[in-house]
């Protein structure tokens, strides 16, 4: 039987929803009304603590936006809103995130141009630039950080630089990455950075993080193609009354709160990375032991989730391995891959190798009871 994490039961090796702290829980025990004094204090603070934690403290050029529901919320808020009316958007796709920006845009009525790879290679920014070359009328890139369907990184802040030149705004699908793989808002030239409250930050499901440079925000007024999600009315709305335009996410901004205070006695993105770090280590020693193959090149591999081959053996189905760690208290994650056989184990949120090496047993009594044989390495 694995560890029983507090009172929730099972650890999570996903991507998010993550495991989270008791503490973090244990902060949403309070009812706070959307305009009571408290919440708003909150939520100023938090606003305040978000720009110092991604190096542009106020009164600098960015500015931070919360935005009700999960990560894709963000991004859609973001599409949605900054885009002008017959806008061109050019989106680097390498797995299903970069797609999803892709069909967002589409629904919004915006023109996308896609640059797309295969899921196993990053995006080049030489590629960009002859992209944005070929096209002058565009108006905006799109790039995800760490493409989370598999768990590469794309060179962000060198495809920053490339948008930056070319005078196009330039946005980025951080939400698997933000707060613990290093990058510079201001130096890699991004206009619109999308996070949420459930992933490296290690808070509850709720709403998603946006850092937006002024600037470029203010440029955006009236653009909006929806009501709830308008991104520029939202930031007007926590700048003038310090309030949420609908019912905000209370119990989730008590539990960011409280996440946030761990994230900076961790010694912040440099600590939790390094746990995080540590935590990979552990996976890809223990999982090469037993004879399982990663998907990715490790040049391209972020310390946030890893993709491996399924095993080559006839008595191996995902769906009873799956189910069979989860009965021990282990729940990984499926493959999104289109083109080939695996599964991913996450190795963020409040998880440390310790729990990483319980998991590693977990999988190899249930291949041994599955009879799966490996060639062990
Ligand atoms: C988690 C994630 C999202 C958002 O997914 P939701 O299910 O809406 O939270 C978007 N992009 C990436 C790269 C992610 O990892």
């Amino acid at each position: 039987m694995g560890r029983n994490h507090g009172d929730s039961g099972k650890l999570l090796f996903t991507p998010g929803p993550l495991t989270t702290a008791r503490a973090t829980k244990e902060a949403m025990l309070r009812d706070l009304g959307s305009r009571d004094a408290t919440f708003l204090e909150i939520v100023r603070r938090m606003r305040t603590k978000l720009l110092e934690l991604a190096g542009v403290p106020k009164p600098g050029p960015y500015e931070v936006i919360f935005m009700q529901g999960s990560g894709t919320f963000g991004v859609e808020s973001v599409i949605s809103s900054v885009m002008p009316r017959n806008g061109r958007i050019l989106v680097a796709i390498n797995g299903a995130y970069g797609e999803r920006i892709a069909k967002i845009a589409t629904v919004s009525g915006i023109h996308v141009s896609e640059l797309r790879y295969p899921e196993n290679t990053p995006v080049r920014e030489a590629d960009v630039e002859a992209a944005l070359r070929e096209d002058p009328e565009l108006d905006c890139v799109a790039v995800v950080h760490c493409e989370t369907t598999t768990g590469l990184v794309n060179p962000v802040e060198n495809i920053g630089q490339v948008v930056k030149a070319s005078g196009n705004c330039f946005m980025v699908d951080a939400m698997s990455s933000f707060a613990v793989l290093p990058l510079e808002l201001e130096a890699a030239g991004i206009d619109f950075l999308v996070t949420s409250s459930n992933k490296c930050f290690e808070g509850v499901p709720g709403f998603s993080v946006i850092f937006a440079r002024r600037e470029a925000l203010l440029s955006t007024e009236g653009r909006a193609r929806t009501v709830s999600l308008d991104l520029h009315a939202q930031w007007r709305g926590l700048e003038s009354t310090g309030q949420f335009r609908f019912t905000p996410p209370t119990h989730a901004m008590l539990a960011m709160e409280r996440a946030l205070t761990a994230y900076e006695a961790e010694g912040g993105t440099s600590g939790r990375r390094g746990r995080y770090e540590a935590n990979h280590a552990a996976l890809m020693h223990g999982m090469h032991k037993l004879g399982f193959r990663p998907y990715l090149d490790p040049v391209y591999q972020s310390c946030i989730i890893t993709t491996f081959y399924y095993p080559e053996h006839p008595r191996f189905s995902f769906k009873a391995f799956y189910e069979m760690l989860s009965d021990q208290g282990f729940v990984i994650y499926p493959g999104k891959l289109t083109h080939a056989n695996c599964f991913r184990i996450g190795t963020v949120g409040q998880v440390f190798p310790k729990d990483v090496e319980d998991l590693l047993n977990a999988i190899e009594s249930t291949l041994a009871a599955m009879g799966v044989e490996m060639n062990p390495s």
